[in-house]
């Protein structure tokens, strides 16, 4: 796509042209023909500067946003840390403010949708009388005037009547989806209020308005794009935009959710689409530490990590990001911030695409594993198997996390059993079948390419006192991956740490 200056520079080149050839035209006829032709010219291109040609050739164009940044649950998870965020955004630099629902909240929705499930209405009630107190707690806290104290509390009184009626409808996902999205517009509203009450200039801009999935729960870029083009460009002079995160709609125009965690997947969604310069994710730690912190003692930030690090850490098991929210931001290649809410000032972790380390950046584990064994005859010497056992998770839709093989059997791990009984029946006509489940994996990530010497040795040994079912290497440059049985996470991890980092 030309940017207008340079049209511009082009308009300017033929102007030259015009000079020239009109001092070739030798009759008077030539001469106005020559110039009603270069004022037909000149009249296209204008026209195509202006604003209008540019929205009917739907060339989409946007405010500069710099910033996105997202608060996850903790960040706005009380009155008091409601208003640190307010002070925190307040800065004047053009953004949009992505928010979770304040912690807890959707947890406590999930057990509400289940009891509604299961029409048990105490049990429903229960949940609600204590998001009730606990909003309307918050709402005392948050707000001074009774303006806004009675605009929080209408809002509020409006979600919990709905989730109400919502309980008492026939269960159905869509209606489960409906009830989840309750939490982010709870946050969004009340932090919204608060701004206005303290007189800070802002829009909160709905995501059910221009956050779109397919029927596979992926964004529809080009759609997010103009819808959200559409709305940002009805506000051209705000500065500072709030939105929702996790929330969406989806293929059949109904409330949809980008998985739990997914409020980084819109901030991520939202910064490459409008091309920030970069998405900060607020969270309740200084940055991606180099393991567990929940579950490793003396875990350090890292400072910088590449985009691939960063996706297998996430995908593997840190819960600091989401592990969808890697990709957009690469793609467009802007960095992605992890910050402190609790300490604005800590250096964080910045993710992009330098590599500013050798080694390994850091570990992470992943629960709910579950290996998968076949064993066969029929697999030596012979092709095409690996083929026939990759359909079988393909038609029942499970993917594969990690895969090793031998001449007569191959491994591989999924974390989803929803179909496990059918596969494993299926997979029995190929050959022994061996399911083991409550497995991790113990996933080492850094820069670790196959010339890589020691690094391999010194993981290994890390691992002399705890059964390995499944060693992966050499599928990336980033990252040896281990399979162990659940209960041995903690200290795979803790000797990890000891053997690389201390
Ligand atoms: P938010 O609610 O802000 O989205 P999350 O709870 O999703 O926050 O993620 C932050 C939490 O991730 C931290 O409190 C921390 O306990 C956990 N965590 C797990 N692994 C890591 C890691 N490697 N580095 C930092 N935090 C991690
Ligand atoms: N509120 C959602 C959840 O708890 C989304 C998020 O916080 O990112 O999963
Ligand atoms: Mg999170």
């Amino acid at each position: 796509m030309l940017s207008k200056s340079q049209l511009l520079s082009f308009g300017i080149f033929f102007r030259k042209f015009w000079v020239i050839n009109k001092n070739s035209c030798t009759t008077r006829r030539e001469r106005i023909r020559f110039t009603i032709f270069w004022i037909c010219l000149d009249f296209i291109f204008f026209v195509s500067l202006h604003p209008i040609f540019i929205h009917f050739c739907k060339i989409i164009h946007f405010m500069k946003i710099s910033k996105i940044q997202k608060f996850g649950g903790t960040s706005v998870g009380s009155a008091t840390r409601m208003k640190n965020v307010a002070e925190l955004i307040n800065d004047g630099d053009t953004k949009i403010v992505v928010l979770s629902a304040m912690s807890g909240t959707t947890n406590s929705l999930v057990e509400f949708a289940k009891y509604a499930a299961k029409q048990n209405f105490s049990k429903v009630d229960e949940i609600l009388n204590n998001l009730n107190q606990k909003y309307s707690q918050v709402i005392s806290e948050l707000h001074k005037t009774p303006e806004f104290i009675e605009k929080s509390t209408l809002f509020i009184n409006s979600v919990f009547e709905f989730l109400k009626k919502t309980a008492q409808k026939p269960y159905s996902i869509t209606i489960e989806k409906e009830i989840l999205a309750q939490g982010e517009l709870l946050s969004t509203h009340l932090f919204t209020y608060y701004l206005q009450e303290k007189n800070i200039d802002c829009q909160l801009i709905p995501a059910l308005d221009f956050m779109h999935i397919n029927i596979h729960g992926e964004p529809v870029f080009g759609r997010i794009e103009t819808d959200l083009a559409n709305i940002l460009n009805q506000f051209p002079n705000q500065k500072l935009f709030i939105t929702q995160g996790f929330i969406c709609i989806n293929h059949n125009s109904e409330i949809d959710n980008l998985q739990r965690g997914g409020s980084d997947y819109t901030a991520s969604i939202i910064g490459a689409i409008v091309n920030a310069d970069e998405i900060q994710i607020w969270t309740d730690i200084d940055g991606m530490h180099n393991n567990d912190p929940r579950l490793v003692e003396n875990t350090k930030p890292i400072r910088n990590l590449q985009f691939e690090e960063a996706a297998e850490l996430a995908y593997f098991g840190a819960k600091i990001l989401h592990p969808t929210c890697i990709l957009p931001a690469k793609e467009k290649n802007i960095k992605v911030r992890l910050l402190n809410t609790m300490e604005p000032t800590a250096e964080g972790t910045t993710i992009s695409n330098e590599v500013s380390h050798s080694g390994v950046a850091a570990i992470a584990a992943k629960d709910g594993i579950t290996s998968i064994k076949i064993k066969s005859g029929r697999m030596l010497l012979a092709y095409g198997f690996l083929r026939k056992v990759f359909q079988i998770f393909e038609d029942f839709q499970t993917p594969i996390d990690l895969i090793t093989t031998s001449e007569v059997g191959v491994s591989v791990t999924i974390d989803n059993n929803k179909h496990l009984n059918e596969i494993k029946q299926k997979l029995e006509e190929l050959g022994t079948v061996f399911v083991e489940e409550n497995m991790a994996i113990i996933c080492v990530v850094g820069q670790i390419p196959s010339d890589t010497i020691g690094i391999q040795t010194k993981v290994l040994q890390a691992f002399q006192d705890i059964p390995i079912r499944m060693v992966s290497y050499g599928g990336s440059n980033y990252n040896i991956s281990f399979i162990v049985r659940a209960e041995d996470k903690v200290k795979a991890l803790q000797t990890l740490h000891n053997t690389l980092f201390v």
